[in-house]
């Protein structure tokens, strides 16, 4: 089936992913004579920086990810399907998504590429099994019910060995995500949990936050360390130097810089680190001849299109160029500016030569009331900090309805010791493990990244939660 829209004579722009890149560049063609179709295999639109906190219960997922069709249903010139893309041919003009064995092809007259990327194992894909990683509603549900449940089951249990193993979380990668993961987690178990049970004292649970880096937050710098000590004072356990050469059911096993491997049991693992761009800029490279490097991100030419075809824009978290970081403003510029370019072309307009990141800070929250953030040589900790981070997340969530439940829900939590959304059910833990059983057809990808290839993991059976 071709869907390519054809008008006659509006050019046909075709857009891959509605996460930030993609769903800023489609509204800045809000007033474009083009017709957009934009192609995503979610039907939302997903705040990542906030998946932390429907895995920690603070908020529902609905408030990070609103539909892709509701933010869009007034912009009459853009269409949503939903469609994992498998090709793109740069020869033909042509991408193809399928969705449940309906497989579609779409002709273009400008393609934006904006997929993403999903978690990196570093080549060990098969620990994703006991160790989520943090890039989807999927993955945070999971974990939702993975950290809830390991509570629940130390209540059970009666060898005090396993007691301690239930309440041991582990967070792999010290950056912005792993920090407020492990943040969270313990002040879940030392505020909100901590009058629920009766047997287990949650308070008593260990959080470690591990990395083989020498720093907490190494692009922060001093900051870093402050974010560290705030750790270390609510009774996080930070292991820099520290490599996991290993993850089971059990635990992990870790290598220190300087020491032999030693083994952490810990019923709930979590995946903080590296990061591996969607296969499609392999795809991309191999056609085009752009340099793709080892976390598959493509290299674009300086305005962000591909070597020989000025007509495909790729954006956000695929692209590596002036080594701009994986952030969500990067996405978000260079999706408006490749919008402008393709609005300049279809007004007979010139393009501007090249695209200019303005960067606009980067911060972390640590806890309730603490954060860290960086504004250009401003530096910023603790409660300013946290307020600071408060009210820009708070403007990047989409919708007036979302934010003001946002509002409630962080009330009920930094206010309060309460976490509103405290279900998890038993699919939401073995979902994955089921659609895998039923076929390729339903295979979901563990890394969140594309699907998995055939040698890389497909031992579901290995898969335990807590
Ligand atoms: C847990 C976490 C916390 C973060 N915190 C911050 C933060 O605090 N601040 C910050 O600036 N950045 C943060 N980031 C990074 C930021 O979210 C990314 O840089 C940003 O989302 C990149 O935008 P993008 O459009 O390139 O990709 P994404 O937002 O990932 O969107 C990719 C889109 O492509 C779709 N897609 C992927 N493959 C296909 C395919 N084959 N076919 C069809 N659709 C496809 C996906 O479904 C999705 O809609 C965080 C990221 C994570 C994971």
């Amino acid at each position: 089936m071709n869907t390519g829209q054809t008008t006659g004579t509006r050019p046909r722009v075709v857009i891959v992913g509605s996460g930030f890149g993609g769903l800023f560049a489609a509204q800045r063609l809000r007033k474009a004579p083009v017709d957009v179709t934009l192609i995503a295999k979610t039907t939302h639109h997903l705040f990542q920086p906030l998946l932390y906190q429907v895995a920690t219960g603070i908020l529902s997922q609905g408030e990070i990810a609103p539909a892709t069709r509701e933010i869009l249903r007034s912009q009459d010139n853009a269409r949503v399907l939903l469609g994992e893309v498998t090709d793109i041919d740069l020869a033909a003009r042509t991408v193809t998504s399928t969705v449940l064995g309906r497989t579609a092809v779409h002709s273009y007259d400008e393609l934006i590429v904006a997929a993403g990327a999903g978690q990196s194992y570093f080549g060990n894909d098969h620990f994703a099994d006991f160790a989520p990683g943090m890039k989807s509603i999927d993955d945070a549900l999971e974990l939702r019910g993975r950290i809830f449940g390991a509570f629940e089951l130390a209540e059970l249990a009666t060898d005090p060995a396993e007691i301690d193993r239930l309440l041991t979380f582990v967070v792999v990668g010290a950056g912005p995500t792993g920090v407020e993961m492990a943040g969270q987690i313990a002040e879940l178990a030392r505020r909100t949990l901590h009058r629920d049970f009766n047997r287990i004292d949650p308070s008593s649970a260990r959080v470690i936050l591990l990395d083989a880096a020498p720093q907490v937050l190494p692009p922060f710098g001093e900051l870093g360390k402050k974010a560290h000590k705030k750790l270390n004072e609510i009774g996080i356990e930070v292991q820099l130097g520290a490599m996991v050469t290993d993850v089971d059911a059990e635990g992990l096993l870790v290598k220190d810089a300087d020491g032999p491997e030693r083994r952490i049991r810990a019923a709930t693992k979590i995946w903080a680190a590296g990061v591996q761009a969607s296969p499609l800029g392999k795809q991309l490279g191999e056609q085009s001849g752009a340099a793709v490097d080892r976390a598959g991100r493509i290299s674009v030419q300086s305005d962000l299109t591909l070597p020989g075809h000025p007509e495909v824009h790729v954006v956000g978290d695929m692209i590596s160029l002036d080594r701009l970081p994986g952030v969500a403003q990067v996405a978000i510029q260079g999706g408006r500016f490749a919008a402008d370019a393709i609005m300049a072309r279809a007004t007979g307009r010139p393009t501007a030569p090249a695209f200019h990141y303005h960067d606009k800070g980067s911060m972390a929250t640590i806890s309730r009331f603490s954060a860290v953030a960086q504004i250009g040589k401003l530096k910023v900790s603790g409660f300013l900090a946290w307020m600071m981070w408060l009210v820009v997340h708070l403007a990047y969530i989409v919708g007036f309805r979302s934010r003001v439940t946002t509002v409630l829900h962080w009330m009920v939590s930094f206010l309060g010791r309460g976490r509103s959304e405290r279900v998890a059910t038993q699919q939401q833990v073995y979902g994955r493990l089921a659609l895998e059983e039923l076929g390729p057809e339903f295979e979901v990808s563990k890394t969140a990244g594309g699907r998995l290839s055939a040698d890389a993991g497909v031992d579901v059976t290995g898969r335990q939660s807590a």
